[in-house]
């Protein structure tokens, strides 16, 4: 996919907050520091445009990307593990879970996960939440570059065997670029589909 333009809309910190539906949304989730942002940043060629998890502010939003004028981006807050994770979970629930229950342009989720941790409960939780509300989730198996060949097949193989057939699995990293474009496979599908 060739990225022409890339830029970030606006964030929303509150339910409600969020700019008014326009072109197809994509959101991706996934535990704090596991890669999102540069899942994003990888996704459209632009180093900065997703701020790493170190920016205040940014990563209790949810921060909205439009590309090439035609589809959104959506980075949806860390969850899990990080400092005061405790008040960064109470404050995800009800922002994500409207988002995700409630906006008539999202047209998937990708769920971010380090390939040498896979699905935890948390991902677990959340994959069978977007089940439940009628939402396609794929997953991405970021981070790939920190395994050995081998490990890495051995990794997606026991990480597709606990996925749903209808959930697609992406191994991915940052770093080389491995999966860029199978991952904008998975979102021009859901982007441009039925
Ligand atoms: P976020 O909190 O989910 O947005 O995570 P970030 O995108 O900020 O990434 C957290 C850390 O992991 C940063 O230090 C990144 O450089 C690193 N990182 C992210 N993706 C990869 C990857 O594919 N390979 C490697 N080796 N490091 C990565």
């Amino acid at each position: 996919m060739r990225v022409t333009t890339a830029r970030f809309v606006t964030a929303a910190a509150v339910p409600g907050g969020e700019p008014p539906p326009g072109p197809p949304e994509v959101a991706i989730a996934g535990r704090s520091n596991v890669g999102k942002s540069a899942l994003i940043n990888a996704l459209t060629a632009r180093r900065g445009l997703a701020r790493t998890s170190g920016t205040p502010g940014r990563t209790r939003q949810l921060n909205f990307f439009l590309v090439n004028e035609r589809l959104r981006l959506v980075d949806l807050p860390g969850y899990g593990f990080a400092v005061g994770s405790e008040e960064e979970r109470r404050a995800w629930a009800p922002l994500v879970e409207t988002y995700l229950r409630a906006r008539p342009t999202l047209r998937g989720v990708l769920l971010v996960v380090d390939a040498r941790r896979g699905v935890e409960a948390e991902e677990e939780e959340l994959l069978a939440f977007l089940a439940a509300v009628g939402r396609p989730s794929a997953v991405v198996a970021t981070k790939l570059d920190k395994l050995a060949r081998g490990a890495a097949t051995a990794a997606l193989r026991g990480l597709r065997a606990r996925l749903a057939p209808g959930v697609p699995l992406v191994g991915f990293s940052a770093r080389s670029g491995e999966g860029r474009d199978a991952v904008w496979r998975v979102v021009l599908g859901w982007a441009t589909g039925p």
